[in-house]
């Protein structure tokens, strides 16, 4: 299995257009800016490909869904696992319908709620009028809330505490997790999680956050489920790999966008 990281940032991306728009006076540790001459420290919003059984599984369609695609030169998708629908996660779908040309029907799958939001944000492609023009996606969306099968790859869905997502799931395939968006991992969901080969876990900034882990939650939970590798994700500008790196655990590494991993 190999997995991409087609985007590591948190949803106002690194840099932020906050940032450049008061050039760069407050950006916390000049991260935005180092990002303009530096590829390292650009964050483009999250999602994440993971190629199985010679299948192209996608998690999430960012907001650079688009870019993603280009910049990893991504020619097939064959099904999207949504953990949740805040908009970073979910509005670059509509890309996807170069995915879907000569009537290819995508599977979607997600919790109910999450389905049901992303019905009510991309109406036009869920109900379309009878007239179309040919620029809507073909999608067939699935309910997935309990160990399933993807396209016949096993799949768990993992549900987390993400502030007001209703429904946030993160998902297991063989020795992979991925959880992008959590503040809590509920104690059933941490039964689901042990003997990983690789955790991909959300980590927003060494101060703690409302609805997302901090650099000290996302550790303490690395060190209650001992995954061999650990790659944290959905960061903001706060984080500077090159200071922050040298005090992780030696199994522990900040994801950058478009590494490349075998699971
Ligand atoms: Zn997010
Ligand atoms: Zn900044
Ligand atoms: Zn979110």
């Amino acid at each position: 299995m190999r997995v991409t990281l087609l985007g590591t940032g948190t949803s106002h991306g690194v840099p932020s257009l906050d940032c450049m728009i008061d050039d760069y006076a407050r950006c916390p540790h000049q991260v935005c800016r180092k990002a303009e001459a530096d590829p390292r420290h650009r964050r483009t919003r999250c999602s994440i490909l993971v190629v199985v059984n010679g299948l192209n599984l996608l998690l999430d369609t960012s907001q650079d869904f688009r870019e993603q695609m280009l910049a990893n030169r991504v020619r097939q998708i064959d099904a999207v696992l949504f953990t949740h629908a805040h908009a970073d996660h979910i509005y670059g779908l509509p890309d996807i319908r170069s995915y879907s040309r000569g009537g290819k029907v995508i599977p979607i799958y997600g919790s109910s709620p999450t389905l049901y939001a992303l019905q009510k944000s991309f109406d036009y492609i869920f109900h379309p009028p009878a007239f179309v023009g040919g620029g809507i996606p073909q999608l067939a969306p699935h309910v997935l809330e309990a160990r399933g099968q993807v396209e016949g790859v096993e799949v768990i869905p993992i549900p987390v505490e993400h502030g007001n997502a209703e429904g946030c799931q993160g998902y297991r395939i063989g020795g992979l997790a991925y959880l992008p968006d959590v503040k809590v991992i509920p104690e059933g969901s941490l039964a689901l999680l042990e003997g990983l080969d690789l955790l991909i876990l959300n980590c927003l900034r060494p101060r703690p956050h409302i609805s997302h882990l901090s650099l000290a939650e996302s550790l303490a939970y690395v060190e209650a489920l001992r995954p061999k590798r650990c790659l944290l994700t959905h960061m903001t500008h706060d984080i500077d790999y090159e200071v922050e790196e040298p005090s992780l655990p030696p199994n522990v590494r900040f994801a950058y966008d478009g590494l490349t991993v075998t699971v």
